[in-house]
């Protein structure tokens, strides 16, 4: 049995949508850490493996920028916001943000202090007004100065930012100051989903910080930084370390990222893990009494789903989140996703309609 087969059979008795995390290690990432796995080398980044998969990233993204290799999203974004910020200033992101919602406060902690805020609009991203109010409500010494906009691409919602979004929304932090760091953690659907270079939602629009997930895409462990705006990497290095984020045998962290980004394969993940959400959504729009949420633009559907046949479908053994809003049900897709379980899971859901 080869790595994907042996994967696919582990899967198929456990129906789920809840996460992209739910899929296993993607062939290509797993060959790459095997064949870093050849005898000694030295340790904390100074190795071949990383340094290629550094150099990978440069070409990926079309400039020479500073990376960094990090276990976990909530440390990437809360070390990267922490280097952008003291300790009186202020992060200004969407309410839904993950780095508001979902990471236990480890941005303020990493930081010292910094103070998130959030803002509302529509469809998971931010509404630029409601930003610059955020910005210029205050500019007294009571109030956490607005340092950074953060914005996630793809959004919680399954929305992407658009190139000429991402660039008024960095025009506006420049105007006031501010920096701009983008949470990737499915930064590859987004790339997939707009059909564009990774460098024009990036530092050609004005974002001066990514952190680009690796894990939902299909890696074991594992986010990069991508510092564009070297000046603000300074130090970068020492508060990796200081977090425990600073892995020893860090050719296992970065030899995957060689797999994934040598022959395209995280962007093939992302696409097929889009083109499941995007059947799943064709399929769905059919059943009366569900209505679809959000524009889909990635890799996941949002569902306003009655209690009962929510209950229904986990009854039937099918896990997924709904955590948004009440009713709200989340079905995302990974690269390990097959259009058979978007087959099965759309009878389920149509069935659980039937039995309301
Ligand atoms: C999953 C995710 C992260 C990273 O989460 P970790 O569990 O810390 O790796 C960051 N941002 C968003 C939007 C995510 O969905």
């Amino acid at each position: 049995m080869d790595a994907l087969e042996q994967t696919s059979a582990a899967r198929t008795d456990y129906n789920q949508f809840a996460s992209d995390n739910y899929a296993g290690i993607c062939p290509q990432a797993w060959q790459a850490m095997q064949s870093a796995n050849t005898g000694f080398v030295s340790s904390y980044g100074d190795d071949p493996w990383t340094e290629r998969a550094c150099q990978q990233l440069r070409q990926v993204f079309e400039t020479d920028c500073q990376v960094f290799f990090v276990f976990n999203g909530t440390a990437a974004n809360s070390l990267a916001l922490a280097s952008l910020c003291r300790s009186y200033h202020s992060v200004i992101c969407h309410e839904l943000a993950h780095v508001e919602t979902d990471e236990c406060g480890a941005p303020e902690f990493f930081s010292n202090g910094t103070k998130i805020l959030h803002v509302p609009g529509e469809n998971g991203k931010f509404d630029l007004a409601e930003v610059e109010r955020a910005i210029t409500r205050r500019s007294d010494i009571h109030y956490p100065r607005p340092r950074v906009l953060s914005l996630t691409q793809a959004t919680e919602v399954g929305t992407v930012y658009t190139p000429d979004e991402i660039r008024a929304a960095s025009a506006l932090a420049r105007q006031y100051g501010l920096r701009v760091q983008m949470d990737g953690a499915r930064f590859a659907n987004a790339v997939a989903s707009l059909n564009v270079h990774p460098a024009d939602i990036t530092w050609r629009v004005g974002v001066d910080v990514l952190c680009l997930g690796g894990a939902k895409n299909g890696m074991a462990v594992g986010e990069a930084v991508l510092f564009f705006n070297r000046e603000l990497a300074e130090e970068f290095d020492y508060r990796c370390k200081q977090a425990g984020q600073l892995a020893s045998k860090m050719r296992f962290i970065s030899a995957p990222w060689i797999g994934m980004l040598e022959e395209g394969t995280w962007l093939k993940n992302a696409r097929h893990a889009n083109d499941c959400a995007e059947l799943l959504e064709r399929n769905l729009v059919g059943i009366a009494g569900v209505r679809v949420m959000y524009p889909r633009q990635a890799n996941s559907v949002f569902i306003e789903l009655p209690e009962k046949v929510a209950a229904g479908l986990r009854a039937a053994g099918w896990h997924f989140y709904s955590f948004i809003g009440s009713g709200g049900a989340r079905f995302m897709c990974s690269w390990q996703t097959t259009s058979e379980d978007v087959q099965q899971l759309t009878a389920a859901i149509r069935s659980a309609v039937a039995g309301c």
